[in-house]
């Protein structure tokens, strides 16, 4: 066995993100939107038409979401945004049916669920880091959806604690969220590791508390609202993460378990 890299060999205990980092959520809800679609023809709209216009839609729902009046909504139930945002793209397809986006969103929220997968390597580097280190999950998203997502993928086991922003009702990238998870394992700074997808909300946050990084980049990991067709690139200027990766396995080489 190799010894961590140097940086490493402080890590106590470690926190993961969940979407795009243990699993590929992106691949899932392109998929399960483009089933959506397809199962509910919008009459003189293709898909990829109907797709182009609900990412147009999605990208001004995110930017609003956190200062709108859906917020509430949303931290709790992830079908009621789901829906609100289906509404919006048929009508800006110039559409005005509700029960047609009622039944479009569940058909995308189920086709997501089903098609979510873990990354092929998660559970074999879980279950290595289960019982060496405490474990932990920091995930933006609904409650239960998020907590849908675990049962979905089995995960639940491996974490021994796990922060969603629905249920917290604050989300990363508030320092508040990084601080609840350093008093559940009574560790601060270089002690912990987080191990994200996304630099703002994941990797900038955790190293501006001290801790270890290591930002997790596939090339796949490109949200259908992109305006650039590419994974997220770190700011100009702004600081580096311990290790970049597109593979998991990494982990252990820097811990020194493989
Ligand atoms: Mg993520």
């Amino acid at each position: 066995m190799c010894p961590p890299v140097a940086g490493f060999e402080t890590v106590q205990a470690i926190y993961f993100d969940l979407d795009d980092t243990l699993c590929a959520y992106w691949e899932a809800a392109k998929e399960g939107l483009r089933d959506a679609f397809d199962q509910h023809p919008i009459p003189g709209k293709s898909t990829r038409e109907m797709l182009g216009i609900w990412a147009v839609e999605f990208r001004r729902f995110a930017r609003e979401l956190k200062s709108s009046e859906w917020y509430d909504d949303y931290l709790t139930q992830g079908g009621v945004t789901r829906a609100r945002l289906i509404y919006e793209t048929l009508c800006a397809a110039g559409i005005e049916d509700r029960d047609l986006a009622d039944q479009i969103s569940d058909t995308y929220g189920r086709e997501r669920d089903r098609r979510l997968s873990l990354f092929p390597e998660a559970a074999d580097v879980l279950r290595v880091l289960h019982g060496r280190f405490p474990l932990g999950l920091i995930t933006n998203g609904p409650a239960d959806v998020q907590r849908q997502e675990i049962e979905t993928l089995g995960i639940k086991d491996y974490f021994d604690h796990v922060f969603i922003e629905g249920e917290l009702r604050i989300g990363k990238p508030h320092a508040v969220v990084m601080e609840k998870a350093e008093a559940a394992v009574g560790l601060t700074g270089a002690s912990l590791l987080f191990v994200g997808n996304s630099y703002s909300n994941d990797i900038l946050p955790a190293i501006e508390r001290g801790w270890r990084t290591v930002w997790i980049r596939r090339p796949t990991d490109v949200p259908p609202s992109s305006r650039t067709g590419k994974p997220e690139e770190r700011p100009e200027g702004s600081p580096l993460p311990d290790a970049e990766t597109d593979d998991l396995r990494d982990l252990l080489r820097l811990l020194g378990l493989n």
